[in-house]
């Protein structure tokens, strides 16, 4: 199966299918680029000497570690579970090029926290699926339901997805 996403849209489809619903058609906002830019200033001051931002096929991963991992800096571990699956995500494409598993970190540098992230094989069945579902409801012309107020007030797409 020729994967058409990126780890961005696996973690905008797993914080809100509605969001990855509408990013699909092409609307965004300007507070995503003000986010990516702040992430961006948080990546360069808190790990200047690595060798950042390495495309691997679609996706540009933050770096790779001299412990041979993926790894990806964050602003907040809030939506966690975002973060480690756009990190697996990573991690499964890596696999399905170089043919071989490596491991992963997340990185809260300011809130001086570290995550290990790995892939599993029930994990790498998961994003098959989780691949299956979002052409789904990319393909669908109805878009999901609202998510709760807690993530939406989160979301970079509120004003325009909520009115
Ligand atoms: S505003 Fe809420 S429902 Fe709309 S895309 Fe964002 S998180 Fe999803």
């Amino acid at each position: 199966m020729e994967i058409i996403y990126t780890g961005s849209l696996v973690g905008d489809f797993m914080f809100c299918k509605r969001k990855f619903w509408l990013i699909s058609r092409g609307i965004m906002s300007d507070n995503k680029n003000e986010d990516l830019i702040i992430g961006k200033m948080i990546n360069e001051q808190s790990y200047p000497r690595e060798e950042r931002e390495i495309l691997l096929g679609k996706n540009l991963i933050d770096f790779i570690g001299d412990d041979g991992k993926i790894h990806e800096i964050k602003k907040s571990s809030s939506f966690i579970e975002t973060h480690t699956m756009q990190l697996k995500f990573y991690l499964y494409i890596y696999k399905k090029v170089f043919g071989k598993k490596i491991g992963g970190v997340l990185n809260f540098p300011e809130e001086k926290k570290v995550v290990e992230v790995n892939l599993t094989d029930e994990d790498e069945k998961n994003i098959d699926n989780l691949l299956l579902e979002m052409k789904k409801i990319e393909d669908d012309g109805k878009a999901p339901e609202l998510s709760e107020m807690y993530k939406c007030k989160k979301c970079s797409l509120l004003a325009i997805c909520r009115g």
